[in-house]
């Protein structure tokens, strides 16, 4: 479904992937893990079209996207739930809902999402008329995630959703990630400094360092592997 192919990006004068290449295909659950700085945000913003490709290719489903602006993306099938939320806080929890709808017009299917997201989380449904601003943490990144969903993508770029938050909500946060894919067969490319969690969701996962892929293998085996224990693991 997705293939970057020898990526490299920068922030200025400063590059930060260094030739990547990572394939993700339909149905899966990929997680991208390493340290702070690692690269893991800026692969996620060079997908959805935040950061500038500067050289190497990105395909999903077999066409060149990289040089396409963020909005076209979402239009194709690939939302970006970014690290930190980026909730509107203003707006209440219905009126972002809706803007992650906002390039649809096929009410019907909107309706049917609302349904779907208000079910995976029936705190946002008893809040739907409170303003994003004023939620907590977790119930913020369930706004984020739901508000993503809204825009029925096929491949969701989730962004350290487990961040700041308590170890409850952290487990119920990774459940439904799961549950996410399972129901809809939604592609999931999961960014996490949690690595122990997202292995126990990922069918796959790739470690970064630096900028470069250094580790590609199945959850099973990164669980597993010494390094990744010594180094991400905490064992
Ligand atoms: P974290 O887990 O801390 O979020 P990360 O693996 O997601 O880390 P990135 O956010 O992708 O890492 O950052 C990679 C490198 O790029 C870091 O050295 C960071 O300082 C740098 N960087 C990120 N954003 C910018 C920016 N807008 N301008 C300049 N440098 C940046």
């Amino acid at each position: 479904m997705l293939e970057l192919r020898n990526v490299s990006a920068a922030y200025g004068n400063i590059q930060v992937l260094h030739n990547i290449d990572i394939e993700i295909n339909s149905g899966e659950i990929i997680t991208l893990i390493g340290a702070n700085g690692a690269g893991k945000s800026t692969t996620l913003m060079a997908i959805s079209g935040i950061v500038p490709v500067r050289s190497g290719k990105i395909l999903f489903e077999g066409k060149s996207i990289h040089t396409l602006s963020p909005d076209k993306l979402v239009a194709q099938g690939i939302c970006q739930v970014p690290e930190g939320r980026h909730i509107f806080p203003a707006l209440t929890v219905q009126e972002n809902l809706d803007m992650g709808a906002f390039l649809r017009n096929d009410s019907e299917g909107i309706k049917e999402d609302l349904d779907y997201v208000f079910s995976l989380f029936p705190i946002l449904a008893e809040r739907r008329s409170q303003d994003g601003g004023t939620l907590s943490g977790g119930e913020q990144q369930m706004l984020a995630m739901s508000r993503a969903l809204m825009a029925r993508p096929k491949l969701l770029l989730l962004d350290e959703p487990s961040m700041g938050l308590a170890p409850l909500i952290i487990k119920q946060i990774f459940e439904i990630v799961k549950k996410i894919n399972k129901d809809h067969n939604t592609t999931i490319f999961l960014v996490e400094q949690n690595a122990n969690q997202a292995l126990h969701i990922a069918d796959r996962g790739y470690v970064i360092e630096n900028g470069v892929i250094t580790i590609s293998d199945n959850a099973e085996n990164l669980l597993h592997n010494q390094d990744i224990q010594k180094a991400y693991l905490g064992i």
